[in-house]
């Protein structure tokens, strides 16, 4: 659980003007915000997580309903497994890049084989 004193810390850092609360502190090249916290630098939504007193069970993460790494909304995250975060990246759409890709190659692959098939015929 944060203290008093890290909670003041912790949100000083955070504007909470919109609908997601971004962490304004360090944060890494994906987005993601750090905050020292329980001897350790943490990533931001997770020390909030954790400041709030709330726990993961095993293999869980933390993982963002809002899909912005930034945030630390706490109602914006929830704690799930590996799987669950790629099945709620999936239903958002957020494999749609690497689904693009499938589809380039499934036509590359027609427009081979149709060029191959005539001449076995
Ligand atoms: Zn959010």
């Amino acid at each position: 659980m944060f203290t008093p004193k890290e909670a003041r810390r912790f949100w000083a850092k955070v504007d909470t003007s919109g609908n997601c609360w971004i962490w304004i502190g360090s944060k890494d090249a994906a987005g993601y915000g750090f905050f020292y916290f329980q001897e350790k630098n943490q990533r931001a939504h997770r020390a909030v997580y954790f400041g709030l007193g709330r726990k993961l069970s095993n293999g869980q993460k933390v993982l963002h309903s809002c899909d912005n790494p930034s945030c630390v909304r706490p109602d914006h995250l929830f704690a799930g497994t590996a799987f669950d975060n790629m099945k709620d990246a999936a239903a958002k759409g957020r494999l749609y890049q690497q689904n693009q890709y499938a589809e380039r190659a499934k036509q590359i692959i027609l427009a081979c084989l149709e060029t191959v098939i005539p001449r076995l015929q």
